[in-house]
């Protein structure tokens, strides 16, 4: 009995228009029983696209058997399955050749790759099965063209944000307005991946976590603005539903790529105190030191040093316990942030950043004074953003809607960034110099002072 090489092959691109791999192989089997073979090995290759230069490792070890003389036959479906060129044709009847090795397909029956007569009608069927796939790219390719010219959906795999018809997936699409907000009013990609894997979003390519670079790549799709993109280059607007505005869109892409904005390190803060704590002795704004896992504000001058996270917590339970009362110091903030009014100016902030995207596209302004344009905005929008958050906060108090619990729970959603400035706009927190022998954090050694008089009197009067 003959051994014989079962080989089987389906590219992403053919799936639903060719023989399945199991159809393939339940042919072969069928066929070596026909020839009384046995078949000692089944070659796969999947997901491979006939065309694109990678390398084929069920082909190579068809090659491998061959060469070695192991099997004297070789089965296919159809020849086009076993060559994708004809480099590829002329290894295998060099080995069939010399190894006196038979060729079987389904389709095309045996080759005797041993006689010129057979290597003809296999560089014959060679060719044939390589223009039949060149013209189904170039069918495929000018039907993209159309659909392109269109505006017309068109997508190999799913977004992120959109099924596969172009609608709308509403959970996704939600993460990707509202992150790209964020993101333009100051949040780190590193923290929107972060928050994306919290929430179990996955990614559509193979169920990966989120990284800095993935998020970045669904954030900064043209396709989210309804920007049809072919090959590489935007062509037009599409007729699908934006998830974000051309002006985000623009926005992001100027943010981005700005250089300055690239080591997240420095502009993502993720400490509340640093540049708003100020030392007790020179009043200078304290920084953030680092050293063997412990963090610590310090004054620039070193006059004071203050454990990070136990000065960070007793900030916020005065803060928090002075937002949470429903008492005058919360209306007093409602009175003083109309929020409504602070919403408008978000729109036409975010109306800006349409104009000056408008400009670029128009050539009007370069990328260089978009991006310049695009950060001033920003600054000022996560300015607003964190008063539009503590109103929230202190609006939902006042109306008795937001426990102390809930409080906390929403001051922790708020970025460290704009907790700060939440902080400075409210007290000033001062770090006074504890006397020599001190262990442990005292809240003794640091002052509060509320910005408003009235709170003030209010904190006396308690
Ligand atoms: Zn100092």
């Amino acid at each position: 009995m003959i051994d014989a090489v079962l080989y089987a092959r389906l590219s992403m691109a053919e799936e639903g228009e060719c023989a399945s791999i199991a159809r393939q192989i339940a042919d072969g089997r069928d066929l070596a029983e026909q020839l009384g073979c046995r078949i000692i090995e089944v070659c796969i290759d999947q997901g491979v696209s006939a065309y694109k230069a990678r390398r084929r490792p069920g082909f190579d070890r068809v090659l491998e058997l061959v060469r070695g003389g192991v099997v004297g036959i070789v089965l296919g479906w159809h020849f086009d399955r076993l060559c994708r060129s004809m480099v590829e044709l002329e290894k295998l009847i060099e080995a069939a050749e010399q190894k006196s090795v038979m060729i079987h397909t389904v389709n095309a029956g045996p080759l005797d790759l041993s006689t010129s007569a057979g290597r003809m009608v296999a560089r014959i069927l060679g060719s044939v099965a390589r223009q039949e796939s060149e013209h189904h790219a170039e069918r495929r390719r000018r039907a993209n063209d159309d659909r392109a010219t269109r505006g017309e959906w068109v997508s190999s795999r799913r977004p992120f944000g959109y099924l596969h018809d172009g609608t709308l997936n509403p959970l996704e699409a939600l993460a990707i307005r509202e992150s790209t907000r964020d993101v333009l009013e100051g949040k780190s990609v590193r923290q929107v991946a972060r928050e994306w894997n919290s929430r179990g979003l996955i990614t559509t390519f193979a169920g990966r976590q989120w990284q800095p670079t993935s998020v970045r790549r669904v954030l900064l799709n043209p396709r989210n603005a309804a920007l049809r993109v072919h090959r590489g280059e935007i062509v037009g607007i599409g007729n699908w539903q934006p998830i974000i505005t051309r002006g985000e869109h623009e926005a992001l892409v100027a943010l981005l790529a700005d250089p300055a904005r690239r080591p997240i390190g420095p502009f993502e803060k993720k400490y509340q105190g640093s540049g708003v704590y100020q030392c007790g002795i020179c009043e200078s704004v304290v920084k953030i030191h680092i050293t063997n896992r412990r963090q610590s504000y310090v004054c620039p001058s070193y006059h004071v040093r203050r454990h990070q996270a136990k000065l960070d917590d007793y900030v916020d339970s005065r803060i928090l316990h002075f937002l949470s009362r429903d008492a005058d110091s919360p209306k007093y903030y409602l009175r003083s942030i109309d929020v409504s009014r602070l919403e408008v100016d978000q729109e036409l902030l975010r109306s800006r950043l349409d104009e000056a995207a408008a400009m670029f596209a128009d050539g009007k302004i370069d990328r260089h004074q978009l991006s310049h344009a695009t950060s001033k905005i920003r600054s000022k929008l996560v300015q607003l953003n964190a008063q539009v958050q503590l109103a929230k906060l202190t609006g939902g108090a006042v109306n008795g809607s937001v426990s102390l619990l809930h409080l906390e729970e929403a001051w922790r959603r708020v970025p460290a960034e704009a907790r700060g400035t939440i902080i400075r706009q409210t007290m000033k927190v001062s770090i006074k110099n504890a006397p020599k022998g001190q262990r442990g954090f005292n809240p003794e050694f640091v002052e509060i002072a509320w910005r408003d008089e009235s709170c003030k009197m209010k904190e006396a009067s308690e």
